[in-house]
């Protein structure tokens, strides 16, 4: 078996890849494929379809069973887990119900926008270029799921039995781990990040430390996050001690009486500065500081994107707002 950081598609047994993306940074995503007899499942699409087409490609040259794909799991609404669904043509696309009316929120036609107008919009426009400028959002279609469901569904990929279990709302409103016992494998989407800081946009951080501890007391051999190498349980527990600490570091600094984005700018980092991306820590807080506040709205996308800007070294945290550009 190539290394767990090899980029492309890894076998994991009898029926069983993951196609590994090149770095684990901002868009470049992980998915799977489980298959059985004539019958597979892949788990997510990539960003883009150039990226998608080449993984699907990979997957044909090696596993007949993929040649159609019976069934498409989005694990969660984010772009980099879903965009290239029109290219999965006849597969049945099932997600979570929370999910599925996440996805038309921040659709790839948005992200091109954005991207073809961010030379113009001063540092955070330089940043957002540095997270997104390597993908190609014009001319996606986006393709919703058939099929939804709340809680857990058991889908047959021929004699497998794989689960499909909801723990979000966490990073995103409607995540789902994708769980084949047969295989000993689970496959995470973005409720693991590994060696890359992982990033809150929902929570609460509560559930996404019950799912971490679900994946810690599964009975799997190999793990799959949603961006970075393949794992053990040692992984997850490093994502799980992160969450608690930055939601332990957070509260310290709210009850002092620091705004959200003081509170992210002062947390000491200690190991988790090894980690790509640390900057999320802005999302981070700012999601928790929702939670103890106990507020409904979410900050604007943008200025969340100005927040790890400035802390990213892309100069300060006050450029301009796009007038034309409309974020949720
Ligand atoms: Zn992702």
């Amino acid at each position: 078996m190539p290394g767990r950081h090899t980029p492309g598609l890894h076998p994991l047994g009898h029926g069983a890849y993951a196609w590994l993306a090149r770095t684990g940074s901002w868009g470049w995503s992980n998915a799977g494929l489980i298959v059985d007899g004539d019958t597979s499942l892949l788990v997510d699409t990539l960003f883009d379809l150039e990226l998608t087409d080449t993984m699907l490609r990979s997957m044909r040259a090696v596993e007949p069973a993929a040649r159609q794909i019976d069934t498409l799991v989005n694990t969660h609404a984010n772009g980099d887990h879903c965009h290239g669904n029109e290219l999965v043509t006849g597969a049945e696309i099932i997600a979570s119900g929370a999910a599925a009316s996440e996805m038309a929120e921040l659709p790839p036609e948005a992200m091109a926008a954005l991207l073809d107008a961010a030379p113009g919009l001063g540092d955070v426009g330089a940043y957002f270029q540095h997270c997104f400028g390597q993908f190609r959002f014009h001319g996606i279609k986006p393709r919703s799921p058939d099929r939804t469901f709340d809680s857990e569904l058991q889908v047959q990929v021929g004699d497998k039995a794989v689960q499909l279990i909801e723990v979000g709302p966490a990073h995103t409103r409607g995540d789902v781990l994708v769980y084949s016992p047969s295989d000993r494998v689970v496959f995470t989407g973005d409720i693991l990040f590994i060696e890359s800081t992982p990033v809150m946009w929902q929570g609460p951080v509560a559930n996404w430390i019950r799912a971490c501890e679900r994946i810690e007391d599964m009975d799997v051999d190999l793990i799959v996050p949603g961006h970075g190498p393949i794992t053990d349980k040692h992984g997850v527990v490093h994502v799980r001690r992160y969450l608690q600490y930055v939601r332990d570091e957070a509260r310290a600094r709210y009850d002092a009486g620091m705004d959200a984005f003081e509170a992210a700018r002062d947390i000491e980092l200690r190991e988790y500065s090894a980690w790509s991306d640390p900057e999320r820590i802005a999302v981070n807080v700012d999601s928790l500081y929702r939670e103890f506040t106990g507020a409904e709205a979410a900050t604007d996308l943008w200025e969340l994107f100005s927040r790890m800007a400035a802390l990213a070294g892309y100069g300060t945290a006050d450029s301009a707002r796009p007038p034309n550009l409309r974020l949720p």
